[in-house]
């Protein structure tokens, strides 16, 4: 892919040159190479791409819920069918496998889209009734008003796509801001929907960094809701911002799944989930199996058996069918990664795979296993976001569940056993938004995801995302028709 130069936002149905502000090299980080030079967005920008979606919010919230469907049925398809332009660009932008955007970031950012325009027809609310006898009730479920959105660099289509077609389905109109690492799907996301009929300015874009961009955007009087995804951090300034006028926030933050494996559990299912489940997207993802809790009788021939797998896979070129995870997203956080690995390692972590990074040009770090870190130690309780599997030894069923419920984050969770007891009690016990019984990972369009805790809260995908979009009302309606009415005695005496 060449260097091009884009104009930075996409505001009232066009791309939009950003007001002023320094321009921004997104790079990939397999070879450190410039893939585009991009404005970045000023306060001005986003005060222009709120006031867009403000305008244009009459028109979409009052049309039908058929008529948003169409337009979200239409988008599905344009997705489905221009996939390999999105394939392209964000294996450009990320570094990540050409494998797993054809596979999954872009499949399935298309089957969101489709869910949603079906599940903007379901917008429900309890049965009407006369609850006082004389008046009749009933709940009218109405858009949110205009939304911020804010995502991470990690899955950029699918972030974009998780905020905002929910949204658009409960008939919001939206203003969102990408990972500046990231913008390019985003901005190419909000062309094709006009292209797939969004009226204007539904749907803008405003890209640049988090300081500027995304701090006048959730700051912004014109927005009702601010949907976040990313750190923990990040995610806590977003919602004290956000509070300082009232405004409703969703948070979808960090993560430290626990990774359960029990005495009896299929040892062989459990090496290969734990390796898939700790590097899909290079470990850079929010439910990636972070610390393997593993049955002491099982415990070494667990670790030896994710080490051996772990140094069968191929890092290179995302764009070759044999590479099987590429780098990470640039090279500061491959530091960071590189030096949480070091320091467990010097409190004593048994390092039995990677552990260093390869002889390769991009920010590639290799696939990690830390056996044996301290529980109070840095590796085992603070999110890494890179290929890194941590592993402890647990006594019992009773320690393993303390074990894993000893995070303050709270957002998946999987555990590894053949008895169905076991199995239902530890999904219960475990505190996290989404427990996997023998597998970890794969998420549906049709299930929610969210977490507890330091993970944030309220939910992305499924009809329980609607939610974050929609308000309840309360209409009541007198049906006796009577001037004088019983309830007035409370206030004057009946004349
Ligand atoms: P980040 O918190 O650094 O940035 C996320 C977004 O917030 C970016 O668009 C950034 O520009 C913006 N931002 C930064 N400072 C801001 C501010 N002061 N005001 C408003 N916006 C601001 O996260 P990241 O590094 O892009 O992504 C990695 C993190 O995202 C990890 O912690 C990961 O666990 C989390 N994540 C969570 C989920 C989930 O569903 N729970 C999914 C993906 C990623």
């Amino acid at each position: 892919m060449t260097t091009h130069e884009l104009p930075g936002c996409f505001i009232d149905g066009e791309a939009r040159a950003a007001a002023g502000g320094p321009r921004h090299t997104v790079v990939n980080p397999a070879n450190g190479e410039a893939v585009a030079r991009i404005a970045v967005a000023a306060e001005a920008d986003v005060g222009a791409a709120v006031a867009s979606a403000r305008a244009a919010l009459p028109e979409w919230s009052g049309a039908t819920p058929a008529d948003r469907a169409g337009v979200l049925a239409k988008l599905a398809a344009l997705l489905a069918e221009r996939a390999d332009e999105f394939v392209a660009e964000e294996v450009a932008q990320t570094g990540k496998p050409t494998r797993l955007a054809a596979e999954f970031d872009v499949p399935g950012s298309a089957d969101n889209v489709a869910f949603f325009a079906g599940a903007a027809r379901l917008l429900e609310g309890k049965a009407s009734a006369e609850y006082s006898g004389g008046h009749t009730s009933s709940i009218r479920r109405e858009p949110a008003g205009v939304v911020a959105a804010v995502t991470p660099w990690n899955y950029p289509l699918q972030m974009a796509v998780w905020k905002t077609a929910p949204a658009l389905a409960a008939g919001c109109a939206v203003v969102i801001k990408p990972s500046e690492l990231t913008p390019l799907t985003t901005l190419r996301l909000a062309a094709l929907a006009v292209e797939a009929g969004l009226p204007r300015g539904v749907l803008n874009v405003v890209t640049g960094t988090g300081p500027v961009a995304g701090e006048a955007l959730v700051g912004h009087p014109g927005v009702d809701v601010v949907t976040f995804t990313g750190s923990t951090a990040v995610g806590r300034k977003v919602m004290a911002r956000a509070a300082e006028r009232g405004a409703r926030a969703q948070l979808e933050l960090g993560g430290k799944a626990p990774f359960v494996v029990l005495d009896d559990a299929d040892l062989e299912a459990a090496i290969h989930g734990a390796v898939a489940g700790a590097l899909i997207n290079s470990g850079q993802d929010c439910t990636a199996a972070a610390r393997a809790i593993v049955a002491e009788s099982v415990y070494e021939d667990f670790v030896a058996g994710v080490a051996e797998l772990m140094g069968k896979v191929v890092q290179g070129d995302p764009l070759d069918e044999g590479t099987d995870i590429g780098p990470q997203i640039s090279f500061a956080h491959r530091d960071r990664i590189a030096a949480v690995v070091d320091r467990a390692k010097a409190a004593g972590a048994r390092v039995l795979a990677g552990g260093a990074a390869p002889d390769l040009p991009g920010a590639f770090y290799r696939p990690t296993l830390l056996a044996d870190v301290a529980e109070d130690s840095e590796a085992y309780r603070d999110e890494i976001f890179g290929p890194v599997l941590t592993a402890r030894p647990h006594t019992g069923e009773d320690d393993a569940i303390r074990q894993a419920n000893d995070t303050a984050y709270g957002l998946a969770a999987s555990v590894w056993t053949r008895d169905v007891y076991r199995a239902q009690r530890a999904s219960r016990e475990i505190r996290a938004g989404c427990v996997w019984v023998n597998d970890h990972i794969p998420i549906v369009s049709e299930m929610p995801h969210g977490g507890f805790g330091a993970s944030g809260f309220g939910k992305d995908l499924s009809a329980y995302s609607l939610e974050e979009y929609l308000t309840v009302k309360h209409v009541m309606s007198d049906i006796a028709g009577e001037p004088k009415k019983d309830w007035h005695r409370t206030v004057f005496q009946l004349r």
